[in-house]
C-alpha cells in the first residue's frame, strides 16, 4: 500500500470513528452508541396490517408554531434533533472526506429545520441503530427519525408517522456470478438483513424458506456475504443500490417482493409536530424541493418520479 493510500485509509477510519461532537457549519452531530441490540418491538407485524399505515394527520395549522407546541420547544432549544443511520449510502451516510452525514433523509431533516428556524443548518444528527430508532423517538432522545424507515401498523403502536415521502421495495443482492434471480431461489440458504429492519422479517416470510441472518447493520451484511457466511443480502432496493456501488462483485436481482413506504417517525405525545412535518412535506412536494433532493442523491437511478401523494386519516 502506498503512503498516500495508507494515509487516506487511516483518515477514513478516523472519520468513521468520529460519531461524537462533530461541529460543522451545516449540522451538528452528537453521540451514538452503535450496538447489536434487540428492539423492544418487532419491525413488522406477524398478522396482516390492521390499520392504514400510510394515512397520517392532516396539517390543519400549516407551518404555524403555536405557543406550547413541540415546534416552539425545538425553536427555544436552538436545534432540531434528528435520529438516523450513518451507513446508508445516498440516504444517510458519512462522507469520509468531510466527516458529515449526508443524503436524501438528512436533506429531509434539513428542510424541517428550515421550516422551524429559517436555517437548515440548525440540525443535530444523532446516529441511531435501526434496532433502537423506534425507542429513541418514543423516549424523546430525538425529535424525529428519518431513516429509510417503513411506516407500518406495528410501529404505529409505538410512534406516529408522517405521510409517505419515498416508495421503496425489498429486493436481493448476490455475488456477480450467482445463479440466483429472485428471493425464492434462496430457499433454505442464509440471507442477511439488519436487526430491527422489516427486511429481516420479510426474508422469514418467503415461501421457499430462506434463513434470515441478522447483523447490526447492512454494511456488516455485505461483509458477511463477501466472507461467504451468507448467500445474499436482502433489503430495500434503495439500500442495496448503495451496497452494490461499494462492491463491483455484487449485483441486485429479482423484482421488488414487498412495498416499503418511508415515513418520518415522531413521538406520540407531539401530534401537532407530526402535522407540522406533514405541512413541510406538502411544501416539498409542491414547490419542487422534493424533486431537487431526489435529483441530488438518486439521479443514477433515473429521472425523479412524482413524489408520493399525501394520504390523511
Ligand atoms: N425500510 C425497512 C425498515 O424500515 C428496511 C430498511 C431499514 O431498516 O432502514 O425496516
Amino acid at each position: 500500500m502506498t503512503r498516500t493510500r495508507l494515509a487516506l485509509v487511516s483518515a477514513v477510519a478516523l472519520l468513521a470513528g468520529l460519531t461524537a461532537c462533530t461541529d460543522t457549519p451545516r449540522s451538528r452531530e452528537t453521540s451514538a452508541a452503535e450496538a447489536t441490540v434487540t428492539p423492544e418491538t418487532p419491525a413488522s407485524p406477524a398478522a396482516p396490517e390492521t390499520c392504514d399505515a400510510r394515512a397520517s394527520f392532516r396539517p390543519t395549522k400549516g407551518l404555524t408554531m403555536p405557543a406550547g407546541s413541540h415546534m416552539r420547544t425545538i425553536r427555544e432549544r436552538g436545534r432540531l434533533i434528528l435520529g438516523t443511520t450513518q451507513d446508508t449510502l445516498l440516504f444517510s451516510s458519512r462522507d469520509p472526506f468531510t466527516g458529515r452525514i449526508e443524503g436524501f433523509d438528512v436533506d429531509m431533516g434539513r428542510e424541517i429545520a428550515r421550516a422551524i428556524f429559517g436555517d437548515p443548518g440548525k440540525l443535530e444528527i444523532r446516529v441511531v441503530p435501526r434496532a433502537t430508532r423506534v425507542d429513541a423517538v418514543k423516549n424523546g432522545d430525538v425529535d424525529l427519525a428519518i431513516s429509510t424507515m417503513t411506516t407500518n401498523c406495528a410501529r404505529w403502536e409505538q410512534v406516529d408517522f408522517s405521510t409517505v415521502y419515498f416508495e421503496a421495495g425489498q429486493r436481493v443482492l448476490v455475488g456477480k456470478d450467482s445463479a440466483v434471480t429472485r428471493i425464492e431461489d434462496l430457499g433454505e440458504r442464509p440471507v442477511c438483513a439488519a436487526t430491527g429492519s422489516t427486511s429481516l422479517d420479510n426474508i422469514g416470510k418467503v415461501s421457499t424458506g430462506p434463513v434470515p441472518v441478522a447483523r447490526a447493520d447492512f454494511g456488516q451484511c455485505l461483509v458477511a456475504m463477501q466472507l461467504g457466511e451468507v448467500d445474499a443480502v436482502s433489503t430495500d432496493d434503495t439500500i442495496l443500490a448503495g451496497l452494490a456501488a461499494q462492491d463491483p462483485y455484487a449485483k441486485v436481482v429479482g423484482p421488488r417482493f414487498t412495498s416499503e413506504p418511508y415515513a418520518i417517525a415522531v413521538g406520540k405525545d407531539h401530534r401537532e409536530f407530526t402535522e407540522f412535518v406533514n405541512a413541510v412535506l406538502e411544501r416539498l412536494r409542491a414547490d419542487g424541493t422534493w424533486k431537487s433532493i431526489h435529483d441530488r442523491w438518486l439521479k443514477a437511478s433515473g429521472p425523479a418520479p412524482a413524489p408520493p401523494a399525501a394520504k390523511y386519516r
